[in-house]
């Protein structure tokens, strides 16, 4: 790929990305609207948060950029209940000003932002960024997926991660975790039985070049905890190795 260029020719069978676009801001939508198609991506379009969420199920695109400020239902609220059912990457859009909504945002499993205005060379690196990060299937998608391959699969007692699906099974039932949580989980069970130190963590799931509150890991940990220990408030499986980091639990080892 041609990354020093943004100009990509199509030939006419090419995959076409496709990004949803969910604005209300007619200036915004135009110019994004010719921008990426321009660039070769499929573009469709929702002016408010509810027409978002069904044209989210109609076209079910590779990408959402989703304006925060939206009528109807907001981008957070649009956010979250597109996160309670798939990873598609969501690069929210954000105004000035509204800082707490975008970090709301990421919370909820936003996997970057732009603050308006932006230009659009940075959106379609970014954009580019996060489609490189994703994963090639869905996990979300494939619910009805016949039974596991022995091939990319790590056992670890109660909890079966499934890499190349992105999938993960704790005592027999399906968990749903964002982006990050399951890239934490893999590096802690591919290493299980060993301390991984705080610094290794971060970078392995945040990137070396990583600068943000290291607070971060310990909100990734806890929901992970929620959604694999049987008792979160007495972690087993996720166990913190004070002032080092964590560990992953052999099993049928203390
Ligand atoms: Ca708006």
């Amino acid at each position: 790929m041609n990354s020093g260029s943004i100009a990509h020719p199509q030939s006419a069978d090419e995959h076409r990305v496709s990004v949803l676009i969910a604005e209300d801001e007619e200036s915004f939508i135009e110019a994004l609207e010719v921008g990426l198609s321009h660039e070769g991506f499929e573009v469709t379009v929702a002016r408010d948060g509810v027409e978002a969420l069904r044209m989210f199920e109609e076209v079910k695109p590779d990408l959402i950029l989703l304006d925060l400020m939206l009528p109807k239902l907001s981008g957070i609220d649009v956010c979250r209940s597109i996160r309670s059912s798939s990873s598609v990457p969501i690069i929210v859009v954000t105004a000035k000003g509204t800082e707490i909504d975008t970090v709301l945002a990421l919370e909820l499993g936003a996997d970057d932002y732009v603050t308006k205005p932006f230009r659009l060379r940075e959106l379609i690196a970014r954009m580019r960024a996060v489609l490189r990060r994703a994963p090639h299937v869905d996990a979300t998608t494939n619910a009805d997926r016949g039974p596991l391959h022995a091939e990319g699969i790590l056992e670890a007692g109660d909890v079966t991660v499934d890499i190349d699906q992105r999938r993960v099974f704790v005592r027999g039932a399906e968990v749903r975790l964002r982006r990050k949580e399951f890239d934490l989980l893999r590096i802690l069970v591919e290493n299980r039985g060993r301390v991984l130190t705080r610094d290794v963590l971060i970078d392995r799931v945040w990137g070396s070049d990583y600068i943000g509150d290291t607070k971060t890991l310990d909100v990734h940990i806890k929901r992970l905890r929620a959604q694999i220990e049987a008792d979160p408030s007495d972690p087993k499986l996720i166990t913190t190795v004070r002032g080092i980091g964590y560990r992953f639990a052999v099993p049928g080892r203390p």
